[in-house]
């Protein structure tokens, strides 16, 4: 039995050269015999990747059609109209959006599935609005909200997909937009409670944010930290 002297791959008698690295088998005690039995079939069977994606749909889409239904049922029976059953219909529904669309959608992913699922958070927040617990908190608090992390959501993407490359600045910057989304929260919580804006913990939460993304920043300059980073870390 010979193994690679390069890569210390264990190698058949018929092998002339490493399977692995390529290097040439030298083993005087074992020379190469082009008449040994392969190890491995000469035929070769190519299988196209199976696409179990409409399979995986279908079963979601009856995995969250089921409580739906089964509470559209019971709500129907016992207060003759469709009302609680809404939000666990309205629940499945936004579930579905955010599950299904991800199997299919390959070009530019992160940005549609970003509008999708959106779109599906505001249906359902309306749907919460409209059959649970009417309101001003809808456009008053939760719209906003979801517009604000939405912008800043496609900021961050674009900067990430045109600007920033670094994975520590990618990182950085994501740190840096939190505080963004908490005075920008803290500005809708004071006008749908109090009716005017003062900010005050938002502040105090962001400055360790933005000091961290600097942090991140300096780091980001030090070659030994990113061979560190990559070494134990993958980074
Ligand atoms: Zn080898």
């Amino acid at each position: 039995m010979s193994y690679c002297v390069n890569c210390g791959v264990e190698l058949a008698p018929c092998e002339r050269v490493c399977p692995l690295c390529g290097v040439e088998v030298a083993n005087p005690r074992q020379p190469y015999d082009p008449n040994a039995p392969k190890p491995f079939p000469a035929r070769l069977d190519i299988f196209a990747p199976t696409d179990n994606r409409g399979f995986l749909s279908l079963i979601i889409t009856i995995v969250l059609s089921l409580p739906a239904a089964i509470c559209l049922a019971c709500d129907v029976a016992y207060t003759h109209g469709a009302g609680w059953s809404m939000l666990v219909i309205g629940a499945m529904a936004m579930l579905w959006v955010f599950i299904v669309p991800a199997l299919y959608i390959r070009r530019h992913a992160v940005l549609v599935l970003g509008v999708l699922d959106t779109a599906a958070l505001w249906g359902y927040l309306w749907i919460v609005e409209h059959f649970a617990a009417k309101g001003t908190w809808l456009m008053q608090l939760a719209l906003p909200l979801v517009v604000l992390v939405d912008i800043l959501f496609v900021i961050d993407y674009f900067l990430m997909t045109k600007v920033v490359f670094a994975r520590l600045k990618r990182a950085a910057l994501a740190v840096a937009t939190v505080p963004f989304f908490l005075v920008g929260l803290e500005c809708c919580l004071d006008w749908y409670l109090d009716g005017r804006i003062s900010l005050s913990w938002s502040f105090l939460v962001s400055v360790p944010c933005l000091l961290f993304a600097l942090l991140l920043l300096v780091l980001n300059r030090r070659e030994r930290f990113k061979k560190e980073m990559h070494k134990r870390l993958h980074m």
